[in-house]
């Protein structure tokens, strides 16, 4: 049975890159965080990072030191999955509203 997890995998930008390139530390951050700019799955890596307190590498276009840093800022979140997938649902409704 595929998971929930591994279903946003398969759509990843990065799927076919190579990981070592999210793995990358200070200007080549901004290379690594342009590839999730476009990722169709990049709230769902976001939320997974946010939640698992990942601690290294780009994810959701965001690098680990912007998410310690986020994680700091709003500490009272104990799901970053539903915030996110809540926020991703508002914007969705809001576009087909207007
Ligand atoms: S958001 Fe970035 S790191 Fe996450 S799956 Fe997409 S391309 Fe990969």
């Amino acid at each position: 049975m595929e998971t929930n997890q591994s279903s946003w995998r398969m759509s990843a930008s990065c799927r076919d890159a190579d990981p070592d390139g999210l793995f990358v530390r200070g200007a080549e951050q901004n290379r690594a965080k342009a590839v999730c700019m476009g990722c169709p799955v990049r709230t769902e890596c976001l939320a997974e990072a946010l939640d698992g307190r990942i601690s290294f590498g780009v994810w959701g276009g965001m690098t680990e030191r912007e998410r310690r840093a986020l994680l700091r800022r709003r500490s009272d979140v104990t799901s970053w999955t539903e915030l996110l997938e809540a926020a991703k649902r508002d914007a969705l409704e809001g576009a087909q509203v207007s």
